[in-house]
């Protein structure tokens, strides 16, 4: 029988930003890992320093394929998340986020594991009130360009809780707002990392529109442990629940912070304003507090420190992911073995 302390757990987009922080959080706490992913926007390296572990494993897989898996939890954060990244494609990140999630609901029906959906943000679209609470329905554009993340993101929400009450399936949905941290991608394409390997090259910072806009920044520890929290949360806490740092800041504020912090000698320049770009983004987290009793610790100053340290380390070393990263993770388990 698998312990409350030690569970073995499935992590879907394990390899990527949050999915490598949460395998390592989760090996860390003393969990048995299996991460799977299929390295569209994720890299090899995030989780190369966890292969060698002996209770992590790793399977090449893409949840667009069903998957079979003896675990207790299941993390859903296997979509592409960068607006850059998930308009690329956008019939794939919408097939990813329905069927994606649809084949990791039926595995989670039928082993009985507990699954938590990365919900996001984007399912209030360009918010009409603020900060965002809950039970505020949002204001989505259902045909343009982000609704392919947006619309997406909502129907899997609409799946999970349809799983809930149709088969009594143990579901959490967390709705994460904007997270940066280390581990994110260097061409991530999202403002933090952009404006950080812009900073510290000593390139033009380009901020969209006027900068006026806003957005709430989470760093990525305080993010995993609400993930973490929620699912540990009584059987009853279904969300959604909002995950994200109620700081709000404007991206004209973000830059000039990120120049001071790098000593860059950058300039700003602008760019047009991507098509409905949300104009105001902060979370309402007053159930997060009331029943996960979380709240983010790290401050935007501090995280950011800690993210450029990362970067500047990237950028040293070489940012390119090898072929030979890819093939040293390809031998590959099907399954964590049932304890
Ligand atoms: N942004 C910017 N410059 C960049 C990248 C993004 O000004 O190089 C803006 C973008 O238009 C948005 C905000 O920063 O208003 C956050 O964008 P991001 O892509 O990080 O995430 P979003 O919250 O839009 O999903």
């Amino acid at each position: 029988m698998t312990t409350q302390m030690n569970r073995r757990v499935l992590v879907c987009g394990g390899a990527g930003f949050l999915g490598s922080n949460l395998c390592e959080r989760l090996l860390g706490d003393g969990h048995e890992v299996l991460c799977a992913d299929n390295f569209v926007t994720s890299d090899p390296r995030n989780i190369r320093h966890l292969t060698g572990h002996r209770r992590f494993k790793f399977i090449f897989h893409d949840i667009l394929q069903p998957l079979d898996a003896e675990v207790d939890d299941i993390y859903n954060l296997a979509c592409p998340a960068s607006p850059v990244h998930y308009q690329a494609d956008p019939v794939r990140t919408l097939i990813t986020s329905v069927r994606g999630a649809h084949n990791m609901l039926r595995l989670a029906q039928r082993i009985n594991a507990r699954i938590l959906q990365a919900s996001t943000s984007e399912v209030y679209g360009d918010p009409a009130i603020h900060p965002q609470s809950e039970d505020y329905w949002g204001h989505v554009n259902p045909i343009g360009p982000r609704a392919c993340y947006d619309e997406g993101k909502r129907c899997a929400e609409t799946l999970f809780l349809d799983y809930h009450r149709q088969q009594g399936l143990r579901v959490m949905v967390a709705r994460i707002f904007n997270t940066y941290g280390p581990r994110m991608q260097i061409n991530d394409g999202r403002v933090v990392s952009n404006f950080i390997v812009q900073a510290l090259s000593n390139g033009p910072i380009t901020i969209y529109g006027d900068g006026s806009q806003t957005r709430s920044f989470c760093y990525v520890d305080d993010l995993i442990e609400g993930l973490l929290a929620f699912m540990d949360a009584p059987d009853e806490v279904t969300g959604p629940i909002n995950l994200g740092n109620p700081h709000e800041v404007t991206v004209a504020e973000l830059a000039k912070l990120i120049i001071e912090l790098t000593g860059s000698r950058s300039r700003v320049v602008y760019r047009s304003l991507p098509h409905d770009d949300p104009t105001r983004r902060c979370p309402d987290i007053r159930l997060a507090k009331r029943y996960l009793h979380w709240r983010p610790q790290v401050s935007l100053n501090e995280g950011l420190k800690k993210t450029i340290d990362y970067f500047d380390r990237v950028l040293r070393d070489g940012a390119h992911t090898s072929a030979v990263d890819v093939i040293a993770l390809r031998p590959v388990v099907a399954s964590v073995s049932k304890t």
